[in-house]
């Protein structure tokens, strides 16, 4: 496994890999590593020639009052994982490098980073889409994998992609979840152990508002978000912060429910703000990018 950490190392390792007609996968991270992120790997492995993996915490998505230098950094326990799965490359940059003090060029995603989680993080998109668009320019990836538990982040990266021609097909995979249903996240070492134990209620609420909508087939967004409040006001730790139902692919508001349907909720929990998503459709067996 290859480590590199400046830019031009990148670039030419993957002028490298053009030039001998290698398709290259990529998996963007902020590093701290979990089973959700490897999910992202061994996809990238199952559909390309080489996989290279970025580790960067990314400090233009992190808010003023938020946890950028608390965020856990795990470099070696990560790099035993990444190992483990056998990825090619991992691209390390230095923040000099990534968001370099002269630099004034940005992203703006526009109307799409200011809602769902947009509200409670204004900036944090447009900071996303940059580095994620620096990070496309460097590593040139045929391929970038990112997880459906960001489904707004997921829908930014394929509207910014497309907006800015970068040629990059943007694969969208499944939540990979603990037992009790929690996603996985690198955020979730915040949790204090009865904050854990409630934030199962999460996904729980998620599904209950799925089977709500297909056994009842309410028309109307408030009769399903009031039932999925039910649930997560029973765990007196949670507090909502959003419960939305959008059309996956846009993210546009419905007005009445038409399947498909994201149900997309944020609540915060002791130090941690947890989102997490379900997909509603009419086939629930179809792979769940199906509707993007
Ligand atoms: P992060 O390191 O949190 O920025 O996440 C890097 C990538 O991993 C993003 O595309 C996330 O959506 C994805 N990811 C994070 N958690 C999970 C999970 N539980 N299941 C699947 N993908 C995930």
């Amino acid at each position: 496994m290859q480590i590199i950490h400046s830019a031009k190392d990148m670039h030419s390792l993957s002028k490298l890999l053009r030039v001998s007609d290698k398709s290259i996968g990529f998996v963007p991270t902020m590093g701290a590593l979990h089973e959700g992120h490897l999910s992202l790997v061994r996809r990238s492995k199952e559909e390309n020639e080489i996989t290279v993996v970025s580790i960067f915490v990314n400090p233009a998505q992190f808010g003023p009052n938020e946890d950028f230098e608390k965020y856990p950094r795990h470099r070696e326990k990560d790099l035993a994982m990444l190992s483990s799965v056998e990825v090619d490359t991992v691209f390390m940059p230095e923040r000099e490098e990534m968001c370099g003090k002269d630099e004034t060029t940005s992203v703006d995603i526009g109307a799409l980073g200011n809602i769902l989680c947009g509200v409670a993080r204004p900036g944090h998109f447009n900071g996303v889409a940059t580095i994620v668009a620096k990070l496309f320019n460097i590593v040139s990836p045929d391929n970038a994998y990112f997880g459906q538990k960001d489904f707004q982040q997921c829908v930014i990266i394929k509207k910014m992609v497309t907006d800015l021609k970068c040629g990059v097909n943007v694969i969208m995979c499944p939540t990979v979840r603990e037992a009790d249903g929690l996603a996985m996240s690198s955020r979730n070492v915040y949790l204090t152990e009865p904050e854990r134990k409630a934030s199962a209620a999460l996904y729980k609420a998620l599904c209950h508002g799925r089977e709500f909508i297909l056994s009842k087939r309410p028309s109307a967004p408030s009769a399903v978000q009031d039932e999925i409040e039910k649930i997560l006001k029973s765990e007196p730790l949670l507090n909502p912060e959003y419960i939305e139902m959008l059309k996956p692919e846009n993210l546009e508001p419905t007005g009445k429910i038409e399947l498909p349907v994201v149900i997309c909720l944020a609540a915060r929990i002791g130090k941690a703000r947890l989102i997490d998503n379900i997909l509603v459709k009419e086939e629930p067996s179809l792979p769940d990018d199906c509707a993007l």
